[in-house]
């Protein structure tokens, strides 16, 4: 069976075409700048449109949804019910579900009667107790609002501590686990018996560690304090935090970790200081969460820097378990969520036909 899997961004769509059981990757490729000026792709519908052209015809389609908020614990398939409910997860992830449904609905045109599975970053997270999802603010918010910790990368997250598990040989069940997916974004989280009991990103991606260009954790008085002295708008100040900050913003140079690491090694100082922040900040998290699981038995890292800087690892683990009587496994592995999205609508797509519905199943 082909699952194409369909990472849809705002201007973009991400795709990998995979043979299922067996996993073997066929094709992969990126269309970019949709609906910008002077592009020929005109939308995502065109966008997919192109893909399946080159592909040809497939057989279940697995999406990348952002944000499930508390309506999507596991991956579902997609029908009507489904569809309204990924776009009032809009509301709280205006930025990501928009792009998310476009593809699901160009899908829908271009693919009619073939399942569609979605997969939401947000899901593997919706294990948190309430007091580590639950902000100081007034409860209302979030009783009212949805106004929580959702965290994100859920997918790469699940995946890396299967994958551990699977390689230390030993059931999920018993392990404690720290994930680092550390890519442009950053967010750790701690797995606990495969659970996620707690994740460094919050409400929106931009809680916790110092990512490529996004401040993670800072005094939220600083917002309306920046806002005041400098006269920004909303959209000024957002942009500030998500677009102009973090190791981009320290250094003054770039978001790229190989940048930076060469420029420090040359002597640059505000480099370096980028890469200490960076570091630091992990630091402070594996300890939080070694701390609320009383141990862990294993430490991943994963995704751009996870996989590829033995620098910056090093530097996170350095006297950290020091304290510990037993060492935790210190691991890499590569993240593949496109192929757990495969994976999960394969699932799905299986056992519904193994079940002769004919329509997609309400949430699980
Ligand atoms: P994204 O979150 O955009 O998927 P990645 O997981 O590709 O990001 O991570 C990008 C970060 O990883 C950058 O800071 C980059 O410098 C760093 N990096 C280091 N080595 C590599 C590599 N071999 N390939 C890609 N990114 C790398």
């Amino acid at each position: 069976m082909k699952v194409l899997v369909i990472n849809c961004g705002s201007s973009s769509i991400k795709y990998k075409l995979f043979a299922m059981p067996g996993e073997r990757e066929l094709v992969r490729g990126n269309i970019e700048h949709i609906a910008e000026p002077g592009s020929k792709v005109r939308d995502h519908f065109s966008g997919l449109k192109i893909i399946l052209q080159k592909i040809g015809m497939v057989s279940a389609v697995g999406h990348r949804v952002v944000h499930g908020a508390e309506e999507f614990r596991k991956p579902v398939l997609v029908d009507k019910a489904v569809i309204r409910k990924i776009r009032a997860c809009c509301q709280i992830a205006p930025l990501h579900n928009p792009a998310n449904l476009a593809g699901i609905n160009a899908c829908n045109k271009l693919l009619p009667g073939v399942k569609q599975a979605a997969v939401f970053d947000t899901a593997f997270h919706q294990t948190l107790p309430e007091y580590a999802y639950v902000y100081g603010l007034p409860y209302e918010y979030y009783k009212r609002f949805g106004i929580r910790k959702y965290g994100f990368h859920g997918t790469s997250h699940e995946y890396v501590a299967h994958e551990a598990a699977r390689i230390l040989r030993r059931p999920l069940e018993n392990l404690k686990i720290i994930t680092c997916h550390l890519g442009n974004g950053c967010s750790i989280a701690a797995v606990d018996k495969g659970r996620s009991i707690d994740t460094s990103m919050g409400f929106t991606p931009l809680e916790g560690l110092v990512m490529g260009t996004r401040c993670g954790d800072i005094d939220p008085a600083l917002v309306t304090y920046i806002m005041h002295r400098f006269k920004l708008d909303i959209h000024r100040m957002d942009s500030l935090l998500n677009k102009a900050s973090g190791l981009k913003g320290i250094s003054g140079l770039s978001n790229d970790m190989r940048v930076l690491e060469a420029k420090a090694k040359a002597g640059n100082k505000r480099a370096k200081l980028a890469i200490d922040i960076f570091v630091y900040r992990i630091k402070k998290y594996i300890g939080a969460y070694t701390a609320v699981m009383s141990g862990c038995d294993a430490l991943i890292f994963t995704a751009g820097i996870g996989e590829n800087q033995a620098g910056i690892r090093a530097r996170a683990c350095k006297g950290l378990f020091r304290h510990l009587k037993k060492q935790p496994k210190i691991m890499v592995i590569p993240t593949n969520e496109e192929l757990m999205i495969a994976r999960q609508a394969y699932r799905l797509i299986s056992s519904c036909v193994s079940c002769s519905c004919t329509e997609g199943q309400e949430r699980g």
